[in-house]
């Protein structure tokens, strides 16, 4: 009997464990059954969402038709919503009323977006953390003829550690662009010096390119209580209010919704789910797998789609190791970059990994360089990961 592997969701999560394990199971000859189920028909880009609000990209630059990799991977794909993951039972359902079961299954929902904890923050803010909202807040800076942009981050992690970082030199740019009269500022839920070592002590450094940039302003260290879009205001829960003219916010992340009343969830922090480092498998299940980006967190890596990308990869060579019979160490690399566009220029950075006592690692960062060129790196590389998917032929085609 094929084994039966099971991807929840259609994000690079899945992507790449099934591309690696369709195509190495392929050359070993191993025969396996593959089901995608995702709640959309795109596969999306989310780090590039950013462009599509600032008008750098178009809504069909930053996604592809999901089906594109079910059918070039030989996957059955159920577009339906997952509703309930019950691991004990090896069953997932959807509100479609499908009850799948599997032999391996790979938590790959990503980030769900808990704006209902901070009340008026949702009607408020704009992000660009989905592609609708990517073009709300294209719209509103559009309309946006000069003042007040505060970047909100409630709170800490949350998707892409080094957005709000970039957004402000992004914003800053645009601005200047238009002519049009902005201050932007940073309202971080951490200290500064809290934010300094979370953030790796990178801040330092895009603390002196903010400075270099100009016009930018840090209040750190604040805990929103409420926003109130009609005088639009933010409420810190000090007592103290600040007013904006535009309002751009972090989400703060949650666990997916299916995934709440289950073991998936890090008992140290239930805003995340937990995994294990390097074979991200998860703790509590031998054959569930959890290498999306909210389970990051747990593992000392940072809350990215990059190291998501090598989690995948990880993961899927666990599975192909124990389909082959084979053993061996499961290899996690050793450095990876994160590109970073701060408008007027770009930054690198390097993480150094190493396992840790535990199941984690432990990551040693820093700025490997700062360029114009980083820019155009990483736009061309968000382009070729979309055109690829666009471009997938099935595999026994391309071979
Ligand atoms: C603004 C922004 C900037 C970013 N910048 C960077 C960056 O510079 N560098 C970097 O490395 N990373 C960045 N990221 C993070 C990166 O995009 C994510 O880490 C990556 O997309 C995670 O991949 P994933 O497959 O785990 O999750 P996702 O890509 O979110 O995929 C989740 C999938 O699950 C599906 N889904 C969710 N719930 C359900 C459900 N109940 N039922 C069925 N399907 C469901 C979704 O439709 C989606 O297909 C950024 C993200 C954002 C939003």
């Amino acid at each position: 009997m094929p084994k039966r592997i099971l991807y929840l969701g259609g994000g690079a999560c899945t992507l790449v464990a099934l591309r690696r394990i369709a195509e190495e199971a392929r050359k070993a000859g191993i025969e396996v059954e593959h089901t995608i189920v995702t709640n959309s028909e795109w596969h999306y880009f989310p780090a590039f969402f950013p462009d599509v609000a600032l008008g750098e990209a178009e809504p069909d630059d930053v996604r592809a038709p999901v089906e594109n990799m079910a059918r070039a991977y030989g996957a059955r794909l159920v577009l339906d919503t997952v509703t309930r993951v019950d691991p004990a039972e090896r069953l997932v359902e959807t509100a479609g009323g499908e009850k799948l079961g599997y032999d391996y299954l790979f938590v790959c929902l990503g980030t769900r977006y808990g704006w209902e904890d901070y009340p008026g923050l949702k009607e408020a803010a704009v992000h660009n953390y989905t592609l609708e909202g990517a073009l709300e807040m294209r719209r509103a800076l559009a309309e946006f003829r000069g003042g007040d942009i505060v970047v909100l981050v409630p709170e800490f992690p949350h998707r892409c550690p080094g957005y709000p970082f970039e957004v402000l030199g992004r914003l800053v740019y645009h601005a200047r662009r238009r002519g049009v009269k902005a201050r932007v500022r940073l309202v971080h839920a951490l200290p500064m010096k809290a934010a300094l070592e979370h953030l790796y002590d990178l801040a330092v450094t895009w603390h002196r390119i903010h400075e270099e940039i100009g016009d930018i302003e840090y209040v750190m260290g604040k805990q929103v209580d409420h926003v109130d879009p009609s005088t639009k205001t933010i409420h810190f829960k000090d007592g103290e209010t600040m007013r904006y003219d535009l309002l751009v916010a972090t989400p703060p992340a949650r666990p997916p919704k299916p995934l709440e009343d289950t073991p998936l969830v890090w008992s140290k922090d239930p805003r995340f789910l937990e995994t294990t480092f390097p074979t991200f498998r998860s703790r509590s299940y031998d054959d569930v797998f959890v290498p999306t980006d909210s389970a990051m967190p747990s593992v000392n890596l940072p809350f990215a789609g990059v190291p998501v990308h090598y989690a995948a990869v990880a993961a899927a060579d666990t599975v192909l190791a124990e389909l082959k019979g084979a053993s061996g160490p499961i290899l996690f690399p050793d450095s990876m970059t994160i590109v970073l566009d701060f408008g007027k220029t770009g930054v690198a950075v390097v993480f150094d990994v190493e396992p840790a006592p535990g199941g984690v690692a432990k990551t040693k960062p820093y700025i490997a360089a700062k360029h114009p060129m980083i820019k155009l790196l990483k736009y061309s590389f968000y382009k070729g990961w979309i055109r690829s998917v666009k471009d997938l032929v099935p595999l026994h085609v391309s071979t």
